[in-house]
């Protein structure tokens, strides 16, 4: 490996997973609902930390508070909560990845429309967002921002159509892309899924008041029931006569996305009606019939490889141990970007734990490799602490593709799986052997007899390239000239 090899495999900020790209809540119809906002949007911080927002309505006016950073920094005094007046209030935790660090880029959009206010939060993805902005900036619009979201705004106040529901059905029909939002009128709260589903949305009640979230973690926190998920293409409305639903995408196909439960949705969550925590240990057992190996100990890497690696354990009948301690006061993007940090990186936040590894052979089981630099400094890190075998054993198959879908993930020529075979792989992180879950394997896990070629049941295209959306922007070259304008802005 030259060391031109590894800046390939090298960012600043790296800590070498794929990063969800935001959480969205939203309640209805509760006098303390800023306060709740902020209790669901501090559940939902694994899905973002660089920045929050809330948005509210008293019934007369809007509110809003964004701050940078993380929501019990910026949502914890009685001042902010207090000035977020009213019974109904969206918020949302940012993960930025393009369209730049500032206030301005943070969500909720809030915009004074003809027929009034309109606060927009989302997470995913709008693959077309940057050729629609273009089309937009040319017929006169003017953006206060870098985001996508804004798009969302502008093709609402451009609908034709009367009710300001319609106008926001009118303008995610011309939007392409992997999204769930949430939106906030004077009167009403809107919550929808794209047609394929593929970011998860929770639809969920407190007393009289109806709630929206990402996960039902955000549920979990503030003492609410879950009712259901919103099905794809679902279009949800809440107001003072209760909560409605209509399905104006047609026809809805199902593509949710696997790594949700592979890594992106917290353990404590269900998704689809499933366990997160158990989907993880079902599909560390299959890794474990597919992938047997002699050893003494099954080690996690904390923390997103637990679940699968207590599923390894019990499947293979050898003694789970906490063989490497990671420290939790590291936030994820904690790493500054200086070669001598970069290199530090690892051991800031994973520590091997000697006394249950020294003499032993063992089987490290991570979640995923992304670039695998974490994989090859962990592996190293476990063998100085004295393993006499270092296996590894990976809960999903090799990540191949690049995500357009709301998930920060590194260009193709940047992941390990894209550029090298099993046996180079193995190579690279410095492993005695390595082996992922097969596809149809990830899928049995998943209660699927397998992969339906035709039509998976799945969003897997960061492990096959078929990508159920079209990429619009990317495809184009849209998506290129957008991040180069955010860059400058
Ligand atoms: Fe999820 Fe991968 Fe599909 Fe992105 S490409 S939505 S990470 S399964």
């Amino acid at each position: 490996m030259t060391e031109q090899d590894m800046d390939l495999f090298t960012t600043p900020f790296d800590d070498d997973k794929l990063h969800e790209e935001c959480g969205v809540f939203g309640i209805y119809g509760h006098d303390e609902a800023a306060a709740l906002a902020a209790l669901g949007l501090h559940a939902l911080q694994h899905r973002g930390q660089e920045a929050a927002g809330i948005v509210s309505h008293d019934g007369r006016h809007f509110h809003s508070h964004k701050a940078m950073g993380k929501v019990g920094d910026s949502f914890s005094s009685e001042e902010v909560i207090n000035s977020l007046k009213g019974s109904a209030a969206v918020g949302h935790n940012r993960y930025a990845t393009t369209g730049g660090t500032v206030i301005r880029n943070v969500q909720p959009i809030f915009a004074d429309l003809a027929n009034g206010g309109l606060a927009v939060a989302h997470n995913g993805n709008l693959t077309n967002a940057a050729t629609l902005r273009k089309q937009l900036v040319l017929e006169g619009s003017i953006f206060q921002s870098t985001m996508d979201t804004e798009v969302i705004i502008h093709l609402v106040a451009n609908s034709k159509k009367i009710k300001v529901v319609d106008r926001i059905v009118d303008a995610m029909h011309k939007i392409t892309g992997a999204y769930s939002l949430v939106a906030l009128t004077s009167k009403k709260m809107v919550g929808m899924r794209d047609p394929h589903g593929v970011r998860p949305l929770v639809l969920g009640k407190l007393d009289n008041a109806y709630i929206l979230a990402s996960e039902t973690c955000a549920l979990d926190i503030i003492g609410a029931e879950f009712i259901r998920d919103v099905a794809p293409g679902e279009v949800i409305v809440i107001d003072e006569n209760g909560m409605s639903s209509s399905h104006p995408f047609t026809p809805p196909a199902p593509r949710f996305c696997i790594f949700e439960h592979i890594y992106f949705a917290r353990p404590d969550s269900v998704l689809e009606n499933r366990s997160v925590y158990e989907v993880r240990k079902d599909i560390g057992r299959q890794l474990a019939i597919e992938n047997p190996v002699d050893v003494d100990a099954v080690i996690p890497v904390p923390d997103s490889g637990t679940p699968a690696a207590i599923g390894y354990a019990e499947q293979s009948g050898v003694p789970f141990e906490l063989g490497i301690i990671r420290n939790h006061y590291v936030g994820r993007t904690f790493i500054e970007p200086t070669d001598q940090i970069r290199h530090l990186g690892v051991k800031l936040k994973h520590n091997a734990n000697r006394a249950m590894i020294e003499g032993k052979r063992v089987v490290l089981v991570d979640d995923s490799i992304v670039r695998g630099t974490t994989s090859t400094k962990i592996v190293q890190m476990v063998r100085e602490a004295g393993a006499t075998e270092v296996h590894m054993r990976i809960a999903s198959p090799p990540t191949t593709h690049s995500c357009f879908y709301g998930v920060d993930t590194p260009s193709r020529q940047k992941l390990l799986a894209a550029q090298y075979d099993l046996h180079a792989m193995c190579k690279f992180i410095g492993a005695d052997s390595l082996s992922f879950i097969s596809l149809d394997g990830l899928y049995k896990a998943m209660g699927e007899t397998s992969r339906n070629a035709e039509l998976p049941q799945y969003c897997d295209a960061c492990f096959t390239g078929d990508y159920p959306i079209d990429l619009v922007d990317n495809d184009s070259g849209a998506e290129k000239e957008l991040t180069l304008l955010a860059e400058r802005s």
